[in-house]
C-alpha cells in the first residue's frame, strides 16, 4: 500500500489555525536557561511561577526521554492558566511539536466511540517528521524577461528565465506564478537561487558576485559564475511534520482529505490504522521519518468514565506516546459513572501515574500583565485608565471574560473612530455583553415571569 502524506501544505495551514485564538499570545513558558520563570513575564507567560518551574523540570524530563508511562495533572480554578501553561509546554518543546485540546465531555459525542474520539485526539499530538528528497535546480539568474500580453481582456503576464552554472546555460519558460514567486522573493539578476522543480518553490541562496557588475568590468563580455560544477540539478531533502490523524484521514477511502478541513472525520478503520503504523515503522527504520511526541491536553478531565481512564492507562504505555497534561478543578468527587468517590474524579491506578501541578488564582498585576499582552496580540492600543477598570472587571468576573472585551471594545472605540480603547468604550462593551454572573443573576431573577 502506497501511503499518502500529502496535502501537507494545506494541513500545516489548518494546524495553525487550531493554534490561534485564545492562546496565540503563548510562545513558550517563559524560562531562563536554569528553567527558572523570568521576571516580569517573557514569551506571553505571565505569573504561575511554582507551576512554570514544575512544568519546566517536566520539561527538561520529555528532553531527556524519562517521562515514558507518567502524565501531568494541572490542578486549578477555571481560567487560572491550566490551557495556556500547556501549550507553553508543547511551544517549548519545537515549533513543529503538535497541540491538541480537547475537553472530556467531548468524548461523549454522538458520532463515534468514547475510545475512537481518544484514539485521534492522541494520534493528533503524534507528529511524524518525514525526509523527503527533491530536485532542485541551482544557478544564478542572468535574467528574468517579464512580457505582457493582453488575453480576453486580461493583462497576462508571460516571460523567461535564464539561469546559467558553469556548464551551461538554462532557460525556463515562466508561468505568472513563477513571476510571483520571483518578485515576492524580490530576485534580480546576479542573485542565486534554487528551484523546486515539483513545487515550483524559489529559494534565494543570496548574490554571487554581481554579474552586472562583473560583465561592465569585463568590458562587455558575459562571464558565468559561480555555482560549483554539477550543481544544476540537485537534490535536496526536505523536512515536513505531520501528524499520525492527518495521514489516517488521507489515507481512509470512506474520508479523504476534505475531512482534515470540515473536521467530519467520523470513525477511522482499525486496518487503516495498522497498515500506516506499519509504513510509519518502516521509514523510521529507514531513517526516512522521526516521530515528534506532542502534547494532548485534555481539560474537565473529571467528565471521562472508567472506559477512557482504562484507555489512557493503556496508552501511556505506548513509545509513540504523546505527552498527557490532564486538568481539573475537582477536589474529591465521583469517578463518572460509579459510586466510588476518588481524588479530582480519577480512578487510583490513573494518579498514581500523575505528577501534579498546581495553578493559583491571579492577583491584580498579573491580570493586568496578561490583558497587555492580550492587547499587544491583537494590536489594540488602551488607555491606562481603561486597562486598570478591564483589570477590574477580570477580577471580579472572570479573566477570560476580561480578554474578550479587549477586541469587543476595539471595535467599539474604532466605530466612534478613536485609535485608542477608552473607558467609555469598556463600559459599553460591559453593558452589551454580560458575565455569566450576572446572565444568571438576570435569569434568576425573571425566572417567574418566563414559568408559568
Ligand atoms: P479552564 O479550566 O476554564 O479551561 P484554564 O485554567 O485552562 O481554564 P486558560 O484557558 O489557560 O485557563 O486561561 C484563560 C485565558 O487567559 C487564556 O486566553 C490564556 O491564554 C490566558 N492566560 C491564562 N494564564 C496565563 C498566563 N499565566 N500568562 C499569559 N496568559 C495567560
Amino acid at each position: 500500500m502506497s501511503i499518502q502524506i500529502t496535502p501537507q501544505a494545506e494541513v500545516r495551514e489548518l494546524t495553525r489555525l487550531e493554534r490561534c485564538a485564545a492562546h496565540s499570545h503563548i510562545r513558550g513558558l517563559g524560562l531562563d536557561d536554569a528553567l527558572e520563570p523570568r521576571k516580569g513575564g517573557s514569551q506571553g507567560m505571565v505569573g504561575q511561577p511554582k507551576a512554570r518551574r514544575a512544568v519546566g523540570v517536566i520539561y527538561k524530563m520529555i528532553q531527556e526521554g524519562k517521562i515514558g508511562g507518567r502524565a501531568i495533572l494541572l490542578a486549578g480554578k477555571p481560567g487560572s492558566g491550566k490551557t495556556a501553561i500547556a501549550m507553553g509546554l508543547a511551544q517549548e518543546l519545537g515549533s513543529d511539536t503538535p497541540f491538541t485540546t480537547m475537553s472530556g465531555s467531548e468524548v461523549f459525542s454522538l458520532e463515534m466511540s468514547k475510545t475512537e474520539a481518544l484514539t485521534q485526539a492522541f494520534r493528533k499530538s503524534i507528529g511524524i517528521r518525514i525526509l523527503e528528497e527533491t530536485e532542485v535546480i541551482e544557478g544564478e539568474v542572468v535574467e528574468i524577461q517579464v512580457d505582457t500580453a493582453l488575453n480576453k481582456g486580461n493583462m497576462d503576464k508571460t516571460g523567461r528565465l535564464t539561469l546559467c552554472t558553469t556548464e551551461m546555460e538554462t532557460v525556463y519558460d515562466l508561468g505568472t506564478k513563477m513571476i510571483d514567486a520571483l518578485q515576492k522573493e524580490k530576485v534580480s539578476a546576479g542573485d542565486v537561487i534554487t528551484i523546486d522543480k515539483a513545487s515550483g518553490k524559489i529559494t534565494k541562496l543570496g548574490r554571487s558576485f554581481s554579474r552586472s557588475r562583473d560583465y561592465d568590468a569585463m568590458g562587455g563580455q558575459t562571464r558565468f559564475v559561480q555555482c560549483p560544477e554539477g550543481e544544476l540539478q540537485k537534490r535536496k531533502e526536505v523536512v515536513h511534520t505531520v501528524s499520525l490523524h492527518e495521514i489516517d484521514v488521507i489515507n481512509s477511502r470512506q474520508q479523504g482529505f476534505l475531512a482534515l478541513f470540515t473536521g467530519d472525520t467520523g470513525e477511522i478503520k482499525g486496518e487503516v490504522r495498522e497498515q500506516i503504523d506499519l509504513k510509519v515503522a518502516e521509514w523510521r527504520e529507514e531513517g526516512r521519518a522521526t516521530i515528534v511526541p506532542g502534547v494532548l491536553f485534555i481539560d474537565e478531565v473529571h467528565m471521562l468514565d472508567m472506559e477512557c481512564f482504562s484507555f489512557l492507562n493503556r496508552a501511556l504505555e505506548s513509545d509513540m506516546a504523546p505527552v498527557l497534561v490532564i486538568a481539573t478543578n475537582r477536589g474529591i468527587s465521583k469517578i463518572r459513572g460509579t459510586d466510588y468517590k476518588s481524588p479530582h474524579g480519577i480512578p487510583l491506578d490513573l494518579l498514581d501515574r500523575l505528577m501534579i501541578v498546581s495553578t493559583e488564582a491571579y492577583k491584580p498585576d498579573e491580570v493586568q500583565s496578561i490583558l497587555k499582552v492580550r492587547c499587544e496580540e491583537e494590536d489594540v492600543e488602551m488607555a491606562e485608565d481603561a486597562l486598570e477598570l478591564l483589570t477590574r472587571i477580570g477580577m471580579e468576573t472572570s479573566l477570560r471574560y476580561a480578554i474578550q472585551m479587549v477586541i469587543a471594545a476595539s471595535l467599539v472605540a474604532e466605530k466612534r473612530k478613536s485609535a485608542e480603547v477608552e473607558i467609555q468604550d469598556i463600559k459599553r462593551v460591559y453593558t452589551l455583553f454580560v458575565d455569566v454572573k450576572r446572565s444568571t443573576q438576570f435569569l434568576m431573577e425573571y425566572q417567574n415571569e418566563y414559568m408559568y
